[in-house]
């Protein structure tokens, strides 16, 4: 539970830095980074590339902007990039790669695990023709919606990359997730790719940051592109600091988010399920979120008396029929400032609920 005394399950972005993390910062070493100089971001950097098995790394502001740097590093003016359609770089970051890089991007259709399918790949990479622009990136998201993509699918996207001479892009915002999700070290996952994105503020639990992974030559373009973004920070080390310890100490810690994930399902299944008439059910679970879907008739009143208990629910909800029922499929995610008592709680206040109608 986090200082505000909140369950708070909209995402795992709302984390507050632990005391040793704040220790962190007070304590970092700083220096101008504009000039290289700041020993604290450079054992960041170190750090994460190291990890990543990358030659460097560069360390941003968010996310959106290690997804925006990357692309324009590996693509130029009137360049093409695919991605799935509902991914992040595609459709949650203000069509950046568009209007900042003159990039035009090819979405395609996504599996439930945020995988495309290749062939259909293969197909809209366009041919050496002045009638088209030039396919230059095909761009991957792992974790996606809380799915693992696997590593056989990334191996053959890899092939099919190499196949066309394209560069290939990972939104790894949560690819520690995927990591401790299959037991394999993070290079694994990040080892066929030739940039990745890496979330500090996710279920890594810093309060700000992402870090650009790749060669030492799109990390140079990378770093030019950020000073033009306005991303060049000075003595950035007391952030960084935070995002050094989030990779010392909160990596494999993340198994705890993805046993209380599973938890979470389980309770719902074995009885809340039963308990609520089919009012509530959950999806299954892979990594730190869970999907649950809340009848549309008890929707408002459920979320109302979650959040009088202190529970918070996203306000964001799609809509999913079945057994011609209409459900609203939240999204629930795990984090380091929520407990199994929390979890525990929060079932209980949802079986009070039903127990009252
Ligand atoms: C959060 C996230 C990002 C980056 O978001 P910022 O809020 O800009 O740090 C990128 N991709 C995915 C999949 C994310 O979840």
């Amino acid at each position: 539970m986090n200082r505000n005394s909140q369950i708070d399950f909209r995402s795992d972005t709302v984390t507050q830095p632990c005391d040793a993390m704040r220790r962190a910062m007070y304590d970092a070493p700083l220096g101008d980074d504009v000039y290289g100089d700041d020993p604290t971001v450079n054992r960041l950097e170190a750090t994460a590339a190291e990890l990543l098995g990358t030659q460097a790394a560069l360390f941003c502001s968010s996310g959106t902007q290690t997804n925006l740097l990357a692309l324009m590093s590996h693509c130029a003016r009137g360049d093409e990039y695919i991605a799935g359609i509902d991914s992040h770089v595609y459709k949650y970051e203000g069509g950046g790669a568009a209007v900042l890089g003159s990039i035009q991007p090819q979405p395609i259709a996504m599996s439930a695990d945020g995988s495309l399918d290749l062939a259909q790949v293969g197909a809209c990479i366009k041919p050496d023709d002045f009638h088209f622009a030039r396919t230059r990136l095909l761009c991957l998201e792992n974790t996606y919606a809380g799915r693992v993509i696997g590593q056989d699918y990334i191996a053959r996207a890899r092939a099919l990359a190499d196949q066309h001479g394209l560069a290939l892009h990972l939104d790894g915002a949560r690819l520690p997730n995927a990591a401790i999700a299959q037991g394999i070290a993070p290079a694994a996952i990040s080892q066929p790719f030739d940039s990745i994105s890496l979330c500090l503020s996710k279920g890594l639990g810093a309060p700000v940051g992402s870090v650009l992974c790749a060669s030492e030559a799109i990390i140079a373009r990378a770093r030019r592109l950020r000073k033009m973004l306005g991303g060049g920070m000075r003595q950035a080390g007391v952030l960084a600091a935070a995002g050094l310890y989030a990779l010392e100490h909160n990596i494999a810690r993340l198994q705890q988010d993805h046993d209380n994930a599973a938890y979470f399902a389980q309770l719902i299944q074995d009885d809340l399920q039963a308990a609520s008439a089919d009012a509530v059910r959950v999806q299954s679970v892979q990594t730190n979120m869970v999907f649950v879907m809340v009848d549309m008739r008890c929707f408002e009143a459920l979320r109302a008396h979650l959040a009088r208990g202190g529970v918070l629910l996203p306000a964001d909800r799609s809509c999913y029929t079945h057994d011609s029922r209409d459900y609203a499929l939240l999204r629930l995610v795990l984090h380091l400032d929520i407990e199994r008592a929390d979890i525990v709680k929060t079932i209980d206040l949802m079986h009070q609920y039903f127990q009252a109608q």
